[in-house]
């Protein structure tokens, strides 16, 4: 079992990724346009056709893997915090998720402690818990159960935990580096940096733990919330509701 707490040093050259990213995006939609230029131009035989559109394809997935890992990133700065309920929110990211977890045959199970909540921005935790989810579900490619779990002490933790593939050592290690993936031309290596950052700018500690074989859980802790906050929120929506 390897252990290992989430060190933020990384994180300063991370947000000076602004302008490296937008070549991310760039160089595979620059590939895609030059393709698809050839297709305009006469005489192609079907074959080169069906390869050219092939490329295409593949460039722009490369272009939008880079936008979904990235999307809320862009401006590293939080700028709205406001209570969440994180019944809630990790309920909308579970559900945006459903397909994949289809598609890879995994079974998300929830447990949450109610009324849990936390202090952050909406979007950004998202982003955040897409990133985490994902790769968790990518690491069951055939199959496995996700668990996603809320947990109170002094401070809120939220687990999410699978039964995949888990990792090794320098992957642990390397987590978080940017453009670090071992999913080859399927990754970008950008969620866990976007991870990290995010997390570091909700007062948040990131906590990992992997076996081989057996999966991986990522622990995300954070100040917990007056509960009297939430009350809070949930009379405005009750009021916005009536
Ligand atoms: P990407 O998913 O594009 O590869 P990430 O930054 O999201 O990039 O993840 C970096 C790497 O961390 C992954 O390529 C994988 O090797 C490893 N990783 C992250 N989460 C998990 C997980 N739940 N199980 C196994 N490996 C993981
Ligand atoms: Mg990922």
């Amino acid at each position: 079992l390897r252990q290992r707490t989430i060190k933020s040093k990384r994180i300063e050259a991370v947000e000076r990724m602004g302008a490296a990213i937008s070549h991310e995006i760039r160089n595979p939609l620059t590939a895609a346009i030059g393709f698809v230029q050839l297709l305009q131009s006469n005489a192609i035989s079907k074959e080169n056709h069906t390869h050219y559109i092939s490329i295409i394809k593949n460039e722009l997935k490369s272009a939008e893997r880079v936008i979904q890992d990235y999307l809320n990133f862009s401006n590293p700065e939080i700028k709205s915090m406001e209570p969440l309920l994180l019944q809630e929110e990790l309920e909308q990211v579970v559900q945006l998720l459903q397909p994949l977890a289809k598609r890879n045959s995994v079974k998300i199970v929830s447990i949450f402690s109610p009324g849990e909540g936390i202090e952050g921005d909406k979007q950004k935790f998202h982003q955040c818990f897409v990133n985490i989810m994902k790769n968790a579900i990518e690491s069951m490619p055939e199959g496995g159960i996700l668990t996603v779990e809320t947990e109170r002490t002094t401070t809120v933790s939220i687990l999410i935990k699978d039964t995949g593939s888990g990792m090794t050592l320098e992957q642990m290690t390397r987590l978080g580096e940017p453009y670090y993936s071992t999913k080859g031309s399927k990754g970008t290596g950008l969620g866990i940096m976007v991870v990290y950052s995010i997390v570091r700018a909700m007062n948040g500690t990131i906590h990992v733990e992997s076996e081989i074989g057996k999966g991986t859980t990522f622990k995300i802790t954070f100040p917990s919330l007056l509960s009297n906050s939430l009350e809070t929120k949930k009379t405005e929506k009750e009021l916005v509701m009536s």
